[in-house]
């Protein structure tokens, strides 16, 4: 089975939930960088509350400090357990510094899922999304609800809105996801190793091809 993989595709696209499948049914290393920056902005170090600015808006981490994350991030996991990336890369920048880096460790991405999504999509699953606290594990009111309302089936943390998913910021957040992002759709259909799903279908459906393509 393909175990380095990126999940890629605007906010609410799915990435977080088809993430959390992974991890649960196949065991997949799963890292978020969205969560690693907010769990920096909880510790208000000096770095978090830098990154909270940016956060705040909408706007990107800068480049350099995101990379520093991830490889730091990945430099304490096991190699062979692979890594499924959920919000990272975001720019050309990240894509190409992440290829380089991951080519000389043997660490080469092997397979990225993108997940199409039109903005009004998004806009409908974020206004419904909760996130733990504590573990970052993502839930849907409607489509994903937890087994006990208010808490996280993982680690029993508490649910909470995201305070950036409010639909200014979310509309604001999908801008800067056609502009910076998008880009590495064509980037890595270049590279070969792009599969392309509707984000709109289930998320069984969804799930059902992933497993297909990740195991061929
Ligand atoms: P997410 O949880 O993936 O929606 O990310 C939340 C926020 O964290 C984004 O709106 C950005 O401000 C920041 N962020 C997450 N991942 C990255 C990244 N790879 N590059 C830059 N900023 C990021």
């Amino acid at each position: 089975m393909r175990r380095r993989v990126i999940l890629l595709g605007p906010p609410g696209s799915g990435k977080g939930t088809i993430a959390a499948r992974l991890k649960t049914e196949f065991g997949f290393e799963h890292f978020s960088t969205g969560h690693l920056l907010r769990q920096e902005v909880a510790k208000d170090s000096a770095v978090g509350r830098q990154v909270g600015l940016f956060l705040e808006r909408g706007e990107l981490v800068p480049d350099e400090l995101v990379l520093a994350l991830v490889e730091s991030t990945l430099a304490k996991s096991r190699p062979e357990q692979g890594y499924l990336s959920d919000g990272f890369p975001r720019t050309l920048v990240q894509a190409s510094a992440f290829d380089a880096w991951s080519g000389t460790r043997g660490l080469a991405i092997e397979q990225v899922i993108y997940c199409e999504s039109s903005e009004e999509l998004v806009l409908s699953r974020i206004t419904g999304r909760r996130s733990c606290v504590a573990c970052g594990h993502v839930y849907h009111a409607t489509f994903v609800p937890p087994k006990t309302v208010g808490r996280c089936d993982e680690c029993g943390g508490g649910l909470a809105q995201r305070a950036d998913d409010s639909e200014a910021l979310v509309r604001r957040r999908f801008q800067v996801y056609l502009r910076e992002t998008e880009p590495l759709v064509a980037y890595y259909r270049a590279q070969g190793n792009l599969t392309v799903v509707d984000a709109s279908q289930s998320l069984e459906k969804i799930m059902a091809r992933i497993e297909v393509m990740l195991r061929q």
